[in-house]
């Protein structure tokens, strides 16, 4: 059992102007019987509703909740990002505003908390999302655990616990744009994952279309792997040797049947041309690789995370897990 720890619960929020008074309604008294500080930050994205307007009225009467506010619309990770670098708690819990993580649910994370795991994943129940958003992501789950080689068996779900400690982690790695249930498995030392329930959208509509969907995917795959670059590599490698056996063959049979046969020099020139083409391939993957590289420094993210230090004094020294 660890000791209880001030709870930090982080909402992005964008145009949620219709969720904002069921959503509070239901989780402040979870919070309120739990027994321990907490605070509630909640992270206006922009939204061009009347969100912040809402949360600021809330202010006056919801002694625990803080309001950050956004420049503009940055998305849910950049906001949630921006709600951990304002939270205090040493236990932080991230969920969405539209409800479809249960409020009552947060017990159970806390729960986990107290056993000592400081990351805390969660697998939603029954979810409730349309056919075709659960297919999506059965089969991006899969894809993208075996491409990043991180085993989480749902990448959605935002109803999620994370130490003090990782939210540290996550926040002195500032990417560009990151995923961060993933990057979150890279700084954690003892996480576990959960089931949880899951609602339908109480209001409004999903603030994910299609594309963004996409796009999401995209930072994923690319932000944890460099396998995209290495399989145009391998291709182009094999394209070049293709190539190559190929042109190999024309000119060997040119060389046979004489100049009739590769049609007065046609053959020939496709001979070079394979050749040719087959090269670029392969310079193409080469300079993939380099990239990939380049993308790997530039991410600026620790190849390793020291735990602990001891020195001739024998005297103990925590690197990561250094904030009380
Ligand atoms: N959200 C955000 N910025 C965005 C898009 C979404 O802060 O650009 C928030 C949104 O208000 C909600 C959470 O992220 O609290 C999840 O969004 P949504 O429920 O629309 O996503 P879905 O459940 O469809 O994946
Ligand atoms: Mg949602």
């Amino acid at each position: 059992m660890v000791e209880d720890k001030k709870l930090s619960v982080v909402i992005p929020m964008y145009n949620e102007e219709e969720s904002i008074g069921a959503l509070f309604d239901r989780l402040f008294p979870v919070l309120e019987d739990l027994r321990i500080p907490f605070e509630v930050i909640c992270i206006n994205d922009g939204s061009m509703d009347s969100t912040l307007q809402i949360l600021q009225e809330e202010l006056k009467r919801r002694p625990g909740l803080v309001v950050v506010n956004l420049a503009r619309n940055f998305g849910q990770h950049a906001a949630v990002m921006a709600g951990f670098s304002e939270a205090s708690g040493g236990w932080i819990i991230t969920m969405d505003a539209d409800l479809q993580n249960p409020p009552e649910e947060i017990p159970k994370l806390v729960d986990e908390f107290r056993k000592g795991h400081d990351l805390i994943g969660t697998i939603r129940d029954a979810r409730q999302d349309t056919r075709f958003r659960r297919f999506a992501s059965k089969i991006t789950n899969r894809i993208v655990s075996r491409i990043s080689g991180i085993s989480l068996h749902d990448f959605g779900c935002m109803l999620r616990g994370y130490s003090r400690e990782v939210v540290k982690g996550i926040l002195d790695n500032p990417e560009y744009r990151t995923f961060i249930p993933a990057l979150a498995t890279f700084f954690a030392r003892n996480p576990v994952e959960i089931h949880v329930r899951h609602e339908e959208r109480a209001v409004g509509e999903s603030k994910y279309s299609l594309l963004k969907l996409f796009s999401l995917q995209l930072d994923l795959m690319t932000g944890f792997s460099m396998w995209p670059l290495r399989i145009l590599f391998f291709v182009g490698t094999m394209m070049a040797i293709v190539g190559l056996v190929a042109a190999a063959v024309i000119v060997a049979l040119r060389l046979y049947y004489g100049p009739g046969w590769a049609v007065e020099g046609v053959f020939t020139l496709f001979a070079a041309l394979f050749f040719l083409v087959g090269c670029q391939f392969f310079a193409l993957g080469l300079l993939g690789e380099y990239i990939g590289r380049i993308f790997q420094a530039v991410r600026k993210r620790p190849t390793f995370i020291l735990e602990w230090v001891k020195g001739p004094e024998t005297q103990t020294k925590k690197v990561l897990r250094s904030i009380p």
